[in-house]
């Protein structure tokens, strides 16, 4: 189980965390303090309450929240998720990231991220229909493809930002295309987005790999959460030759030493199977499987996964960020003493949001791109990235997860400045 961002302890506050790294890499930018106030805190929250009728003719009261971190260097961008959970401080520590990784990836946007309180399968569709047009009209004033552009995450998907983009296309009075990414191809979504997030994680293993001077083909992975990210980085890191041992959902985990078949273990699913009846595994627990002896660490699912409480029991040399915030500072202190090496969240799942920025580019021009250019071009993003974060943790004797930081940092902070203050 996670725990509400707001119930939780300083070290394993997602908002702590987000504001702690940002912090470190202020001081060792030299940032000068009024720059630091600015960047530190969110633009602006959002918080909406708001009435929905259900299918028994009741209506429930919600609480949701659209965050913008930053916005100096182009509109806002960030996923909105559904979750029982979700909190306005884990909301404004995703908008943060997110402005992080859109420097990183040198998109032209700044961050942002939204979030119900909701367990959307205590809904039946028609009452998650309603609840989301309904959401997405109370943050109309926010969102747009100039301001603020949404997209999935946790527990929202393609036909979620359909009913989006429909119900601000309905306001306006005219289709808005742009004004969501992820949505599906037939009105306007991009080929090679489901996947994007997924492919990145893939790509930046791979380079890491070869920077370490590991063989994928003799690497074990253990991937955490078993939903876009992480299936789809099961999926692609195993076509790549990595020998994916154990993958996990929130009802708990498979382990398969010698590997997992990961193309019948999805047919298996598909076909309605549960992750603990595919056969031939050993169940294991989530907490279990973060600390199997493999090589590679996947957190694909929550934040604060990893912490001070189980760093050191971590037996994977490399660690590939899939999930936002999977990691405390805590822990990342831990596992650098370690020489654990910690692929960060904001390059390893920078591919949903690069190819969520060739999706919108695609809606304002109207003139779509095949899926091989759109995996060609995600892939030089992300190798990138990844080269400047390395060549920054060289440059300034650091981890890699600072090494990233600092470049992302430092493009916000020139483009606040060279902005100067308004009025
Ligand atoms: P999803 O809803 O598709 O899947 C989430 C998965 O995590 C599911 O398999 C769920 O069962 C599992 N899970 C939930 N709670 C868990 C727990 N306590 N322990 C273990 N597993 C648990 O969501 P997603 O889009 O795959 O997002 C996963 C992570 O990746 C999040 O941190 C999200 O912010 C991040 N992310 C997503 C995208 C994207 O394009 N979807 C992009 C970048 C980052």
């Amino acid at each position: 189980m996670t725990v509400a961002a707001s119930s939780l302890g300083d070290s394993e506050n997602p908002w702590h965390n987000a504001q702690s790294q940002f912090d470190t890499a202020a001081e060792l930018l030299s940032l000068e303090p009024s720059l630091r106030a600015v960047l530190r805190e969110v633009r602006r929250e959002f918080t909406v309450r708001f009435p929905v009728q259900m299918d028994d003719g009741g209506v429930r009261m919600f609480e949701g929240y659209r965050v913008q971190h930053n916005t100096t260097r182009g509109p806002a961008k960030g996923g909105i998720r559904f979750h029982p959970e979700c909190s306005l401080e884990e909301v404004k520590a995703l908008a943060m990231w997110m402005t992080w990784k859109c420097a990183l990836a040198n998109l032209p946007f700044g961050g942002a991220k939204g979030g119900v309180i909701v367990d959307p399968a205590e809904l039946s569709h028609r009452e998650l229909e309603r609840l989301t047009r309904r959401f997405a009209s109370e943050i109309t004033v926010l969102i747009g493809p100039e301001s603020d552009i949404p997209a999935p995450d946790v527990n929202t998907s393609a036909e979620i930002m359909a009913w989006i983009m429909d119900t601000l296309s309905m306001e306006a009075g005219h289709s808005v295309p742009a004004v969501v990414t992820g949505k599906p191809l037939d009105i306007g979504g991009s080929e090679g987005r489901p996947r994007a997030t997924g492919r990145g994680v893939t790509i930046v293993a791979l380079e890491a790999c070869r920077h370490l001077g590991r063989d994928p083909a003799t690497t074990t992975v253990a991937i955490q959460g078993f939903g876009n990210v992480g299936s789809v980085s099961a999926l692609l890191m195993h076509e790549a030759g990595f020998r994916v041992c154990a993958v996990s959902d929130v009802t708990g985990g498979i382990h398969a030493p010698q590997g997992l078949d990961v193309h019948a273990l999805l047919e298996h699913r598909r076909a309605g199977g549960t992750l603990a009846s595919f056969g031939r595994v050993e169940e294991v627990s989530n907490q279990a499987l973060l600390e199997l002896p493999v090589d590679v660490l996947v957190p694909a699912a929550l934040e604060s996964q990893i912490t001070a409480g189980n760093a050191a029991r971590i037996r994977a040399r490399l660690i590939v960020e899939g999930a936002n915030g999977p990691t405390t500072t805590d822990a990342d202190h831990i596992l650098e003493r370690r020489g654990v090496v910690v692929v960060p969240d904001i390059l390893a799942n920078a591919g949903g949001v690069t190819v969520s920025y060739f999706e919108w580019v695609q809606d304002l021009q109207s003139f779509f791109w095949e899926e091989p250019e759109i995996n060609h071009r995600l892939e030089k993003v992300m190798c990138r990235g990844f080269a400047q974060m390395v060549e920054s943790a060289q440059a300034y004797g650091v981890s890699w997860r600072m090494g990233a930081y600092l470049v992302a940092v430092k493009r916000v902070a020139d483009a606040t400045s060279v902005r100067g203050i308004y009025p």
